[in-house]
């Protein structure tokens, strides 16, 4: 479902003294291969700056790898560009830290957004957001604005939002990262459920041992730009 191959990431920074000398690069990501297999929870853990954010943003191309190849649905992403490239990212969600909500828009328009952009028309738009609103607990809260909405409340719109294309991945970015740890607990017990209703794959990245534990099957460890190891969660830890 989701598979990179060989995948590195260099990114040259801007000097800002005019010394003369090469531009200085970070190799973020190292040579990765990587499979996560449809309907499954992958998490991957790292320490801050290890190349977890780097990853993420490949699999959907928002970061296009240096070199390598990335496949999700099927589709070499790496291949695509323009309009096909776009097409294509309508079959990956994704959620975020601080949730990327627009504030002068209502739960419900924040939802109907990706729809509109994809030129849905209104009727189908209302067919489609309403039961998503009602999947994420949030349907009494349609005409709201974030700013009236709790954080958890905030991530569950986002949820809807990256649900709203019906995609098959969906990419965790640091997700409950902001919130307090039973706020994460629900957030991670909804996202449980859409991969069990929805047979949603999700990729995470986390620094949080907690949130692998909680919900994912799969986790690799990413230290330096390469994943250094990888395993069923149950083995991954050391029994108590
Ligand atoms: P993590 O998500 O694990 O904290 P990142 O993927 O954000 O790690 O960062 C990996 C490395 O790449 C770090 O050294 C970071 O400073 C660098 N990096 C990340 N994004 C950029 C960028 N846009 N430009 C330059 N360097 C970056
Ligand atoms: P904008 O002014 O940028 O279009 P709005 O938030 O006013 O954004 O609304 C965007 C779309 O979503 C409009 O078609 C509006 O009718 C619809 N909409 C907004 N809130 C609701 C709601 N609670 N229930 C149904 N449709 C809504």
């Amino acid at each position: 479902m989701i598979r990179l191959h060989n995948v590195s990431k260099t990114y040259t920074l801007k000097g800002r003294r005019d010394d003369g000398g090469s531009p200085r690069t970070v190799q973020a990501l190292k040579h990765i291969d990587f499979h996560v297999p449809a309907g499954r929870i992958h998490g991957v853990i790292g320490l801050s700056g290890a190349g977890k954010s780097t990853l993420i943003r490949c699999v959907n191309l928002l970061e296009r790898p240096t070199t390598g190849i990335v496949t999700v649905n099927g589709q070499e992403l790496t291949a695509l560009s323009g309009p096909a490239l776009n097409a294509a990212r309508h079959g990956i969600g994704m959620i975020f830290q601080h949730f990327n909500l627009l504030t002068s828009r209502t739960v419900f328009a924040n939802v109907a957004l990706p729809l509109e952009l994809m030129g849905m028309r209104r009727g189908e738009i209302r067919e489609r957001v309403t039961p998503l609103l009602e999947l994420v607990g949030l349907d009494d809260k349609a005409s709201q604005y974030p700013a009236q909405l709790s954080g958890g409340q905030k991530q569950r719109v986002a949820i809807a939002r990256a649900l709203a294309s019906r995609p098959k991945v969906l990419l965790c970015d640091e997700a409950t990262s902001a919130l307090d740890p039973q706020t994460t607990a629900s957030i991670l017990a909804l996202l449980r459920d859409i991969n069990r209703k929805l047979g949603l794959t999700i990729l995470l990245i986390t620094h949080e041992m907690e949130v692998v534990k909680s919900i994912c099957h799969r986790v690799s460890l990413i230290s330096d730009g390469e994943l250094v190891e990888e395993a069923e969660v149950g083995d991954f830890f050391t029994a108590p």
